[in-house]
């Protein structure tokens, strides 16, 4: 698949598949699991290419509005997250109006280092931006910087730049989303998908007394995926 601000052929887009494959899933009565990973975002970030990695971005956003307006959020399960960040920054005070993809300005000038020189709003902690051959920092003022395929400046020069290791943030919506709201170790989200849609290890789970299990017993799922972006739909659908 080519990034989408390398698409000469007009390949079918993210979104695009994801309502294809939601389309064919949902014929089944017993419900789906769908996992949809917009994956170019992760490489053009490992490639330092910060314009093509928020192009993708967008693409996966149009992906999850499109998933979630063809379902039910009254049966479906919606999570989107990511499964590590990248040392990609947004750094700097640009005034209000900066180009995102420009110098860091304000008042109207360049913002400088205390080389002299100025500096972008993004970059990476390492990566093959790092340009090592030069005896000064490298002057972005020669730079073309809003080229799809500009790379953008980082501190350690790697081939490819390497994922972080901040947390990351989760998003659900639909039945029993709540279990996936604060902060908690990534293995705990499977667990909680798996406990709201009562499959696999979620079967084991014994339900809290009281609970309305209308969603619960005899459901089956339906699950959407999308990744760095991952976006999970999981669907329940009551037994008749
Ligand atoms: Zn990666």
């Amino acid at each position: 698949m080519s990034y989408k601000l390398d698409d000469q052929i007009n390949e079918p887009t993210l979104e695009d598949m994801t309502a294809k494959a939601i389309e064919i899933l949902r014929k089944n009565e017993k419900g789906f699991y769908l996992f949809v990973e917009g994956g170019k975002i992760d490489m053009a970030h490992h490639s330092s290419k910060a314009k093509k990695a928020l192009s993708e971005t967008i693409e996966f956003d149009n992906a999850v509005r499109r998933a979630f307006n063809m379902t039910n959020p009254d049966e479906t399960m919606i999570v989107v997250t990511a499964d590590h960040s990248h040392t990609f920054t947004i750094a700097g005070y640009p005034e209000r109006g900066t180009k995102i993809l420009s110098k860091v300005k304000y008042g109207g000038k360049d913002t400088r280092g205390e080389d002299n020189l100025p500096y972008l709003t993004l970059g990476y902690n390492n990566g093959p931006g790092g340009r090592i051959n030069e005896s000064r920092r490298h002057n972005v003022n020669l730079d073309k910087t809003d080229d799809k395929d500009y790379v953008y400046p980082s501190g350690i020069n790697l081939a490819y730049e390497t994922h972080g290791g901040e947390d990351v943030l989760v998003f659900a919506n639909g039945p029993w989303a709540h279990l996936l709201v604060g902060s908690f170790e990534q293995n705990f989200i499977p667990v909680a998908m798996a406990y709201a849609a009562r499959i696999g290890p979620g079967t084991q789970v014994s339900l809290p007394s009281g609970e309305n299990s209308l969603l619960l017993n005899g459901t089956h799922l339906q699950t959407l995926l999308l990744s760095l972006g991952v976006l999970v739909v999981c669907r329940f659908l009551k037994d008749t």
